[in-house]
């Protein structure tokens, strides 16, 4: 059901653009950077975007059922209740698409290795990852939505182990188990904790009507940083 070629997954805008979202995410203005850190930041930049390897394992299966806290799949189980109760609210969800996305193994080499000669470096390549890996998957889920639109279903939001109320380790472990990302050399340890540390995984619900694309509209957790006040 699902086909998506490398191709389709744009890892980035510029190096400039990529420049602003570090300084955002290690939290330094963009504007009072001076000319020698923001050079420093736009070489690591360049070695990070000569590391990456990015490989990715999109599978579906079929929505055999769901509860109060859990929906079940062909071969894959998800223990959310908000979640699970979002599926009420969908008319006929009937396919749960996972998928695991990594940009391999070279950017934590290359952070380890930056570690024994200063703590910048190593903090802003950690940064770079954590802003490319999110829009890397960000590129994929918008891929996902275009191919469940071409099946005929509309799609909610991709939601990830750990976030909400689904347990990270048993999360992590259920699409383990389901995408055997050993093929894309992605192993999760037993604290759920995904290795290449710059990889992430998620699930998102395929149906024939998706009014609400997450549980915040229902969710009590009014300070949840993750939450969407806007149904997109
Ligand atoms: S507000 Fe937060 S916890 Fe609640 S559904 Fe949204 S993302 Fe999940």
């Amino acid at each position: 059901m699902i086909h998506i070629s490398p191709e389709d997954i744009k890892l980035y805008d510029d190096v400039e653009t990529l420049s602003s979202l570090i300084c955002e995410q290690i939290g330094y203005s963009p504007d009072s950077v001076s000319e020698q850190i923001h050079s420093r930041i736009t070489d690591i930049i360049q070695k990070g975007l000569n590391a990456v390897e990015l490989e990715f394992l999109v599978r579906t299966t079929a929505i055999t059922g769901w509860e109060k806290a859990n929906i079940d799949g062909t071969c894959v189980n998800i223990e959310s209740k908000k979640w699970a109760n979002l599926l009420n609210t969908m008319e006929s969800p009937e396919v749960l698409c996972c998928f695991i996305i990594t940009l391999g193994k070279q950017i934590d080499i290359i952070n380890k290795e930056l570690r024994k000669k200063n703590l910048f470096d190593p903090f802003v390549l950690d940064a770079f990852g954590s802003v490319l890996v999110e829009k890397a998957a960000d590129h994929l889920e918008a891929s996902i939505g275009i191919q469940l639109k071409k099946n005929n279903y509309e799609c909610s939001r991709r939601f990830s182990p750990g976030y909400c109320d689904w347990g990270l380790k048993s999360g992590q472990e259920a699409i383990c188990r389901f995408l055997a990302p050993g093929k894309i050399r992605v192993r999760c340890l037993t604290t759920g904790t995904m290795v290449p540390a710059k990889s992430v995984s998620a699930v998102m619900v395929g149906a024939k009507c998706v009014p609400w694309k997450t549980p915040c509209r229902f969710c009590r957790e009014i300070k949840c940083p993750y939450r969407r006040e806007k149904n997109e």
